[in-house]
């Protein structure tokens, strides 16, 4: 890197200094423009990091703007042992002007916060978790690419740090976070996805920290997706874990279904927060992008079995997931042991005219009604 943007703050919230200590090594402009020529997503990491560390006396102190580097961990850090660790996702964006954002990064702010209280870890003021977040991207800004549907993925986490074998929370954290450019999540462009209704496993009950984004929900996830694979599936479908009949996500994605082939009649419902779905910010984006185009859009439960009739009655005429990384996937064809089904064969017109919705006011091309965006620099 050159030089440091001089417009760093300098503090992340009040009583929190920023201390910036540059990459000396960053990666040369021909190999940052070798990955961003085709990054993938999530395996290139940019120059720089933030990272905060939290403690029981002193509370959130020493944060820093440093090199992306290994951390140096104690074997017996309590995450190491218990899992207890949160993070969060969401994407920054080159404007055809030049300007960068990101979308709604309050709501990812306030969201991990929820998930660290159930994880009985410290809350971040929000403040410091967006300052962080606007940081690293000023820092790293050139990482930011600029073609139609790709970003900057950010990946705020905290994880456990004290060196103590002992069952209780953490008396110390560390909190990160890093950036990795992305083109689309599944390997870029639109193309729908075969699941597989895990009958055998559940993601999480009610009470469980299914709300929560922790890693302990994905790896207990890794094993039905690997049967999903197993079954020829590209993603798992879990079902409610105390009756094993609702349809509650996708992988890490949340679901919708859309009703009505009569294109000025149509209705998307999704899934209700049912107390273990985790709740999407592109899930509450697409209700209410879905308000702003004429769609009547429903929270309720939704049984496999319905779903199963409904696409059969056409009554159902397409399903796709939604999230952060992947923004909205089209969902081709079910698998279960109860019957396998097929609602479409290619992007249905209600799921692009959302996808193209929320990408524009992403991207710029549509008008932010609702002030999700917010401008970094
Ligand atoms: C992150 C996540 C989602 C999607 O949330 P977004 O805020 O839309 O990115 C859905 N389900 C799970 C399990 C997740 O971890």
């Amino acid at each position: 890197m050159s030089q440091l943007p001089v417009d760093l703050p300098s503090h992340l919230c009040a009583g929190l200094e920023l201390q910036v200590v540059p990459n000396a090594q960053p990666a040369t402009p021909e190999q940052r423009a070798a990955i961003l020529a085709d990054p993938a997503f999530g395996q290139k990491f940019t120059d720089h990091m933030v990272v905060v560390h939290w403690s029981e006396d002193a509370g959130w102190h020493d944060a820093r703007l440093q090199a992306y580097q290994p951390f140096s961990l104690d074997p017996a850090a309590a995450v190491l042992h218990y899992a207890q660790e949160i993070f969060e996702g969401l994407k920054a964006y080159q404007r055809p002007d030049g300007s960068i954002v990101s979308f709604r990064p309050d709501a990812n702010a306030e969201r991990f916060n929820t998930s660290a209280r159930r994880l009985a870890m410290p809350e971040l003021p929000p403040e410091a978790f967006v300052a962080a977040c606007d940081a690293l991207v000023k820092v790293d800004r050139d990482w930011v690419p600029n073609g139609s549907e790709m970003s900057l993925y950010l990946r705020p986490f905290m994880f456990a740090s004290e060196p103590f074998l002992g069952v209780r929370p953490s008396k110390e954290y560390v909190f990160c976070v890093i950036a990795s450019p992305a083109a689309g999540y599944f390997g870029g462009g639109v193309s729908g996805v075969s699941v597989y209704a895990s009958e055998d496993y559940v993601r999480a009950v009610p009470g469980g920290t299914g709300e929560a984004k922790c890693g302990g929900n994905y790896a207990a996830s890794l094993l039905a997706q690997a049967q999903a694979a197993d079954e020829g599936c590209d993603q798992v479908v879990w079902l409610d874990g105390v009756e094993r009949k609702y349809v509650e996500e996708m992988g890490g994605m949340n679901l919708f279904f859309v009703y009505g082939a009569d294109p000025d009649n149509v209705e998307i419902v999704t899934p209700d927060l049912s107390g273990s779905l985790l709740p999407g910010i592109t899930r509450r984006s697409l209700l209410q992008a879905a308000a702003d185009l004429g769609i009547t859009a429903t929270e309720r439960k939704l049984s496999l079995e319905q779903w199963r009739a409904d696409v059969a009655s056409g009554s159902m005429t397409e399903t796709f997931a939604c999230g952060t990384a992947a923004v909205i996937t089209p969902v081709y064809t079910c698998k279960a042991r109860t019957g396998d089904f097929v609602i479409g064969t290619e992007p249905g017109a209600v799921t692009m005219r959302l996808r193209d919705h929320l990408l524009g006011v992403q991207h710029g091309s549509t008008e932010d009604r609702h002030g999700w965006i917010h401008t970094i620099g």
